[in-house]
């Protein structure tokens, strides 16, 4: 039996959940499994984080997807000794783990115009640059600007971004989230990606749990809610009342020891 969640109100009786082996889970990186840090690449897992996750997976079959604005790539190196499942870049790049060889994932969406995009891409770095505490991140096929160190700039941010995002034209869009706003492949987001795969084994016929932290988990939370699963709002009282999540858990260490308690 899974430790439930603190669910949302006090008065609300808990929805009766089914055995955790028949979950299939969505897991934000950032702020939800991993502590959020002053830098975007200064974040790393907690000891026996990875193993964990590998023992969720097993536990579920496979059925586990990282979902996260992140790059494939990035999530790599934060677990060098595993390939789990992700899908990067909120959708825009889905890499299988391993474990689901044989199984056919849906393809992720095509690339808009390279050249069009690098220009929105130095146009941002060049304007960021002599902005104090604002910090340019390459993702691959998105980049981000972060304020986290400088609030005051978040005005100046969301105008070089929609300059940027002008540049670079259809096929893009821009993401805000807390402290960055990211621009990147469009057509795709973490509901998206949610409904693909729940549309394929092994996460076809499982119960949907999603866990994320920010405006970007909103679509995931939507449409597992829609699927009828478990959203999971990692966060502060306050946030979970302005999501769409069914229930909340206050901190990444709260939630990585609920998973914990699943797996022993
Ligand atoms: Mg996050």
């Amino acid at each position: 039996m899974a430790p439930r969640p603190p669910f949302r109100g006090a008065g609300d009786a808990p929805p009766p959940l089914p055995a955790p082996a028949t979950w299939a889970f969505f897991l934000d990186l950032d702020g939800t499994l991993l502590d959020l840090a002053a830098r975007p690449d200064a974040v790393s897992p907690e000891g026996g984080l990875a193993g964990m996750l590998v023992r969720l997976e097993r536990m579920v079959s496979g059925a586990l997807a990282l979902v996260t604005g992140r790059a494939v790539e990035f999530v790599d190196e934060l677990f060098p000794e595993q390939r789990f499942t992700v899908a990067g870049l909120h959708g825009a790049e889905l890499r299988p783990s391993p474990s689901l060889a044989g199984h056919l994932l849906p393809p992720p969406p095509g690339t808009g115009d390279a050249a069009a995009f690098r220009a929105a891409q130095d146009l941002a770095r060049d304007r960021a640059l002599p902005l104090p505490g604002v910090l340019f991140e390459d993702k691959g096929r998105a980049f981000a600007l972060h304020y986290r160190q400088a609030p005051e700039q978040r005005d100046a941010v969301a105008r070089i971004m929609a300059e940027a995002l002008a540049l670079a034209g259809t096929g893009h869009r821009l993401r805000d989230g807390k402290c960055v706003v990211e621009l990147g492949p469009a057509g795709q987001d973490k509901g998206m990606i949610v409904r693909n795969l729940m549309g394929s084994a092994p996460f076809q016929g499982r119960y949907p749990v999603a866990a994320g932290d920010d405006l970007t988990d909103e679509a995931m939370f939507r449409a597992v809610n829609a699927l009828g699963g478990l959203s999971v709002r990692v966060g502060p009282e306050e946030a979970l009342a302005r999501s769409a999540a069914s229930t909340g858990i206050e901190t990444p260490g709260a939630f990585r020891s609920w998973l914990r308690g699943m797996t022993g």
